[in-house]
């Protein structure tokens, strides 16, 4: 890992520390050896390194089952996913998860209650608690809780079936840190971003370092990631992309404004299109099944979607220049069924230069992206510096009696 001219002995080794777990949580168990060449560090420091990390309780290392060769066999390095963990939280339009994510990745635990119409996010905290710390009481004793994090998605439907604006509050991951964290606060994220991440460290989009995600529930909105870094602007609130006006004679949209890529291609218009009630969130599915076995009205409606899903992706490409787009939440089905399409009006729309090289993909991890993505976040610490993150948090509290 190259360092920063100037950095302390004390500082490059914590780098290399978390250079050595962050490799083995994204890539697996991976050998001494292997880890040597891919690290570019010496042979003798990476042994040092992994000893210090397994000492802490983070790694095991163990000799391969499939040894052959003579001599001694590189040690293998495997992150303790059945011991340190992160609590991962999802707000979705209309469910709260809850899961115990492990180093590497693993969702060891999971649950889910269903979240009230119109529900804002932070009389969300109360119910995530409950399903936390219902978790908990399986975890033992000397398992490592590292922190916790929330993706959020920012658009909700009313009791009247309206669709509104309802993204975090501004207090709600010091609200969940308090209830769960010993105050430590959970990390916040927009459901976008968040289930981008995730596509980015371990789903279809792996290794790719531009890349937007478009995420549709309710609202459609992206997670875009550029030179591997994910963009979220001034103040959290970039890749709101549903509320891009595509369509000035269209649709009234829920943030005010008229005729919004979302107003096209989100799962209501997908149910205005085949001729069902756009609240039937249920029914998106029916659609989508019955276009594929031929039926010529859902068919007519996912290719009217499909459509305007290619002119904004079109758009977005033009800007972002992205290697990959993938497609998650609702619309990874409706790319799927109107794949032709979308590429046909992409082709026609985009700029050569940025459309031909860019790939159109399917999301990966279908409904726990938000949760690993989330698990991401929670880890960033430790990451960043493995021997301290013991101290970062104490583990969940008990309810108040
Ligand atoms: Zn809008």
């Amino acid at each position: 890992m190259p360092s920063a001219p100037g950095a302390s002995q004390e500082e490059i080794r914590r780098q290399n520390l978390g250079a050595v777990l962050r490799h083995v949580h994204v890539h697996g168990p991976t050998s001494r050896a292997e880890l040597t060449s891919r690290l570019g560090l010496n042979r003798s420091t990476i042994g040092a390194l992994a000893a210090d990390l397994a000492t802490a309780g983070l790694v095991t290392e163990e000799v391969p089952t499939t040894a052959r060769r003579a001599g001694r066999p590189s040690l293998v390095v495997s992150p303790r996913s059945d011991r340190v963990y992160a609590h991962a939280l999802s707000i979705d339009a209309d469910r709260l998860r809850a899961a115990r994510v492990g180093l590497g990745g693993r969702i060891l635990d999971l649950r889910e209650a269903t979240r009230p119409c119109g529900m804002a996010t932070i009389d969300a905290v109360g119910p995530l608690a409950d399903l936390v710390r219902d978790m908990e009481r399986a975890v033992a004793p000397d398992a490592l809780f590292v922190g916790g994090a929330v993706a959020v998605t920012d658009t909700i439907r009313d009791p009247a079936g309206r669709i509104r604006i309802g993204g975090a509050d501004d207090s709600l991951g010091a609200a969940l840190g308090a209830e769960l964290a010993a105050g430590a606060e959970f990390a916040v994220g927009d459901m976008a971003d968040i289930a981008g991440l995730a596509e980015h460290v371990r789903g279809v989009a792996a290794g790719v370092h531009d890349l937007v995600y478009l995420h549709g529930d309710v609202g459609v909105s992206a997670g875009i990631i550029i030179g591997g870094r994910l963009v979220v602007g001034h103040r959290g609130h970039s890749g709101k992309v549903g509320h891009m006006v595509v369509n000035p004679r269209g649709l009234p949209c829920g943030c005010g404004s008229r005729g919004c890529w979302e107003t096209e291609i989100g799962e209501a218009a997908l149910l205005r299109h085949a001729g069902r009630e756009p609240t039937e969130r249920e029914a998106v599915l029916d659609v989508l099944r019955a276009a594929a076995d031929g039926d010529p009205t859902a068919r007519s409606a996912v290719e009217q979607v499909a459509d305007w899903l290619g002119f904004g992706v079109a758009n977005l490409v033009n800007v972002v220049n992205p290697d990959t787009v993938v497609f998650g939440g609702s619309l990874r089905e409706v790319y799927l069924a109107g794949a032709e399409t979308v590429r046909r009006r992409l082709d026609e729309m985009a700029l050569p230069a940025s459309r031909e090289h860019v790939r159109l993909q399917a999301a990966a991890l279908g409904r726990d992206a938000a949760l690993i993505g989330a698990a991401e976040l929670a880890f960033d610490k430790l990451l960043a510096d493995p021997l301290n993150a013991g101290q970062l948090a104490t583990g969940p509290t008990e309810p108040p009696a």
